[in-house]
C-alpha cells in the first residue's frame, strides 16, 4: 500500500500518521521526493482497513499495490531512481555506457579496450573473468587472474569496473574488486545469490532471463532490494523466442513498461540479444528512443580472435564513431553520455 501526502505535510502530522501504520504491525518506507512525500507500507496489507488512514488531513491519496514488486515498484518511488557509482550516476539525465569485451582475455585487450571506451566517453569497463558457457568445452574465463586485470586497469584509466559474478562463493571477492557487479541472464532466478547481493554495499546489473517474463525480473530485482540494497540496475539482454536469425529477440518494447511499471534505471545489452555485430548500432539507437538510460556494449580489439563473442562484437573504431552518434540521439531525449567533455577528444 501507498500513501501519497499532500505537499507541505508537518513533520509532527507525518510522524503522528507513522506510528499509526506501524500499529499495523507493517513496515514503513519513506521516500521524500521533490514534489511528494511517499509512506510504503511493506508486510501484509491485506487487512488493513484504508478509512482511518484516507481521514488523516496530510493524506492526498491511499493506493494499493496490485503487483507483487513492492520496492522496485514506481508506485513506492515516483521519481527515477539515480545510482550513484563512484564519480558516475545512472539513470535519470545520464545515457550510461558500459563497453567492454565478452572475456577478459589479457591486460594488454584489457587495456585496448579501455582507452578507447574512455576516449569515446564511456563511464564503465565491462569484462567477463567467470563465463557462463554453454559448453563445458569452451573457454571459462581467467577467474580471479582476470579480475585481476580489470582492478588494475579500472586503476589505471579511471574507468569503473562491471564484472558477472557465478558463484555466491565470490561474494566477497566481487565486492572488493568490481563497481558493479553483474547478475547474468542464467543467474536471474538463483535466489539464494540474489539474497547474498541484497548484503551488498556494491550495485547490482541485473539482466534479464533468457525466458523471463517482465514481472519475474522485477521480483528478481525485488529479491535484491528487500534484502537491503536498493541500487538495482536492469538489463534488457533479449529473450529466447522461435525467431533463430538472431541470437536472442531484443524486446525493446520491455523498456518502456519498466520505466512505467518501476523506478529502477534500465539499459539495454544489444550485443547478446543479438549476437550479430552490425546490429548493434541500430538497436543502441533503438534503445535511446525508448527511453533506456544506457546501454552495454561488447567490444573487442580483434573479434575474429576473441576467446568468446566474438561475432557480436565491435570493433573499437566502430564504437568511436557509435558513441557520437549515441550522444546526439542522447540529447534529443533530454539524456547526454559525456559531462566532462575535457576527457573527450572528438567534443573538444
Ligand atoms: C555477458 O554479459 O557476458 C553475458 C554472459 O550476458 P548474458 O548473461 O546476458 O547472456
Ligand atoms: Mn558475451
Amino acid at each position: 500500500m501507498i500513501i501519497v501526502l499532500k505537499p507541505h505535510s508537518s513533520e509532527k502530522s507525518i510522524q503522528s500518521l507513522v506510528e499509526l501504520l506501524l500499529s499495523f504491525g507493517v513496515k514503513v518506507q519513506r521516500n521524500n521526493g521533490v514534489d511528494y512525500t511517499v509512506l510504503a507500507l511493506i508486510g501484509d496489507t491485506a487487512d488493513i482497513n484504508v478509512a482511518p488512514i484516507q481521514q488523516s488531513d496530510i493524506v492526498h491519496k491511499v493506493i494499493r499495490v496490485q503487483e507483487p514488486f513492492k520496492r522496485a515498484n514506481r508506485l513506492f518511488h515516483l521519481e527515477d531512481s539515480v545510482i550513484k557509482v563512484g564519480d558516475n550516476t545512472i539513470g535519470s539525465d545520464t545515457f550510461t555506457v558500459i563497453a567492454g569485451p565478452c572475456s577478459v582475455e589479457s591486460e594488454e585487450q584489457m587495456m585496448t579496450v579501455a582507452k578507447v571506451a574512455r576516449e569515446s566517453g564511456a563511464h564503465f569497463l565491462r569484462g567477463g573473468a567467470f563465463k557462463p558457457r554453454s559448453s563445458p568445452y569452451s573457454f571459462q574465463g581467467l577467474g580471479r587472474e582476470g579480475l585481476d586485470i580489470l582492478k588494475t586497469v579500472g586503476k589505471e584509466t579511471g574507468l569503473g569496473i562491471v564484472s558477472e559474478i557465478m558463484s555466491m562463493d565470490d561474494v566477497e571477492l566481487f565486492h572488493d574488486t568490481v563497481d558493479i557487479i553483474q547478475v547474468g541472464a542464467r543467474n536471474m532466478q538463483n535466489f539464494s545469490m540474489l539474497k547474498e547481493l541484497g548484503k551488498v554495499d556494491k550495485p547490482i546489473l541485473l539482466k534479464r532471463g533468457l525466458s523471463a517474463t517482465i514481472e519475474e525480473w522485477l521480483m528478481s530485482a525485488e529479491y535484491i532490494m528487500v534484502n537491503g540494497n536498493e541500487r538495482v540496475i536492469l538489463c534488457e539482454r533479449g529473450i529466447r523466442t522461435f525467431e533463430t536469425y538472431t541470437r536472442n529477440t531484443l524486446d525493446i518494447g520491455a523498456v518502456p513498461v519498466v520505466k512505467k511499471l518501476s523506478h529502477l534505471p534500465v539499459l539495454v545489452d544489444p550485443s547478446h540479444a543479438t549476437g550479430i555485430w552490425w546490429m548493434v548500432e541500430p538497436l543502441s539507437k533503438a534503445a535511446v528512443v525508448a527511453g533506456a538510460d544506457g546501454v552495454m556494449l561488447e567490444v573487442h580489439p580483434d573479434p575474429e580472435n576473441a576467446m568468446s563473442d566474438g561475432a557480436q562484437s565491435l570493433k573499437p573504431a566502430k564504437f568511436a564513431s557509435l558513441m557520437r552518434e549515441l550522444e546526439i540521439l542522447a540529447r534529443t531525449q533530454g539524456k547526454k553520455i559525456i559531462d566532462k567533455k575535457e576527457t573527450v577528444t572528438w567534443l573538444k
